[in-house]
């Protein structure tokens, strides 16, 4: 890859080793800093920048506030035949993901159907590369995760949920897998925030101000609320994640997390609950053919002009970035670089 100007071409694995630099020197033990260094190289080699890099400036904010344990040992344990918990020890949630991903896919092959939910830690990575393991091993599933507090109900003036993400990944035998993965907010906030340093207006109907007005303005959206997507059913979704990532696994609502926030900039206390499904255990002793069904409803969904599957565009990207790597802006990278130093 030829770097565009202002931009320092990087392999994926080297900005993997550049946040783990970043997150060693700022004192997180390696079995917290592994996963979330993967899944920020995954998520630049994937374009989608507002999960990458970018997000050190958080973790490292909570890591010197004291608010997130840099030392957590997260704890899996069996709740009940194919319910799993993973105590995340007030560390952040890559490493509780870590520490009950392998279970989880073991009691779904066994039993058809598990769930795993991760507690106790902090979240603010993208859902897709918390699926990516599940259905790479042959089975279909969703995540759920409460995100900051900033996204109004419909109809409201103010904040009261939080962006709120759902994913659903199905597998597809020797073909890349389908998978999506959005907020339930019009945007994620990370991309206001980077809309808002790029100097760009935000498209109508994503926020309102403080006052509950209207706004194209990115600082003033962040101080006011964004909208759900897709009116009230996009709010009814994400009252949904609400409780079932909230109450449901006993972790606060996205406002209650908000209310425990010190403001240092990084990832709110919240769970995250994955369900599991086994294709081959549901279909047992049936005469269909559920691998065959899906392609044949994906080429459908392809045969019309300007369709494409979720996920192509990451994969893509991905499939383009293991090959020429990833251009990062020099001004991002500069940024970074002072957070390996000692404060
Ligand atoms: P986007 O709106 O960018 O994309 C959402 C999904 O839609 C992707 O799966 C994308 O596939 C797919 N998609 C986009 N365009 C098309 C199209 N034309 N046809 C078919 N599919 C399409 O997502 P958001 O901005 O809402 O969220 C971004 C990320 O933020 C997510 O990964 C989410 O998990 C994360 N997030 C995390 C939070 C947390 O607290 N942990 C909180 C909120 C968000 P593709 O990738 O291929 O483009």
């Amino acid at each position: 890859m030829t770097a565009a100007p202002g931009t320092t071409v990087m392999s994926v694995a080297e900005a993997e080793a550049f946040a783990m630099r970043i997150l060693r020197a700022n004192g997180l033990a390696e079995h917290q800093a592994g996963p979330i260094a993967r899944a920020m190289a995954a998520a630049e080699a994937s374009d989608c920048r507002s999960h990458g890099l970018y997000r050190l400036i958080g973790y490292v904010g909570s890591l010197r506030s004291g608010r997130v344990s840099a030392a957590a040992q997260p704890r899996l344990e069996r709740v009940a035949g194919s319910f799993l918990r993973v105590d995340g020890d007030n560390g952040f949630a890559p490493a509780a993901h870590a520490a009950g991903v392998a279970a989880l896919i073991d009691a779904a092959q066994h039993n058809g159907i598990a769930a795993l939910a991760l507690t106790n830690c902090y979240h603010y990575s993208a859902l897709w590369h918390d699926l990516d393991p599940i259905v790479d091993a042959g089975l279909a599933c969703w995540a759920f995760t409460v995100g900051q507090c900033i996204v109004a109900p419909h109809g409201g003036n103010r904040r009261l949920m939080g962006t709120n993400p759902i994913a659903f990944g199905w597998p597809r035998a020797g073909q890349r897998p389908f998978v999506f993965d959005f907020a339930t907010s019009a945007v994620a906030r990370g991309e206001i925030e980077l809309m808002g340093r790029a100097g760009k207006a935000l498209p109508p109907g994503w926020a309102i101000d403080a006052a509950g007005e209207p706004t194209l303005d990115a600082a003033q959206a962040l101080a006011g609320a964004l909208l759900p997507f897709g009116g009230h059913k996009g709010a009814a979704l994400s009252m949904m994640v609400e409780l079932i990532a909230g109450p449901l696994i006993g972790e606060p609502t996205s406002r209650a997390a908000a209310a425990l926030d010190n403001g240092d900039g990084g990832p709110p206390l919240g769970g995250e609950l994955l369900i599991a499904m086994s294709p081959e255990v549901f279909t047992s002793g049936l005469a269909s053919d559920w691998h065959q069904q899906a392609e044949a409803f994906f080429a459908q969904a392809r045969e019309q002009p300007g369709v494409r599957l979720p996920s192509d565009r990451r994969h893509d990207a991905r499939r383009r970035s293991e090959e020429s790597g990833v251009g990062v802006p020099d001004m991002l990278l500069q940024e970074l670089a002072g957070l390996s130093l000692c404060t």
